[in-house]
């Protein structure tokens, strides 16, 4: 995979990383968090309102073909 593929925002908390879209082990929900800081929230609008997941959820990398599903490629950053 490229590196940051699916990166969404740059994370306004950390200042060091990028938010992308990860998928939650073990379940088809996909969720946002930071590369550096590990952050996660449920969903894009979530990021902007500071509202952060809890628990920490273990992930692994989704595909193209899950986000678009999930109806989440359009906030795909292509740059
Ligand atoms: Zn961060």
């Amino acid at each position: 995979m490229l590196f940051y593929e699916f990166k969404v925002a740059w994370c306004k908390l950390c200042n060091q990383g990028w938010i992308e879209i990860v998928k939650e082990k073990g379940s088809e929900k996909l969720l946002l968090q930071c590369s550096e800081c590990v952050s996660q929230w449920d969903s894009v609008d979530y990021i902007s309102n500071h509202i952060f997941k809890e628990d920490e959820v273990e992930v692994i990398e989704p595909t193209r073909k899950e986000i678009e599903k999930y109806g989440w490629y359009s906030y795909v950053l292509n740059e």
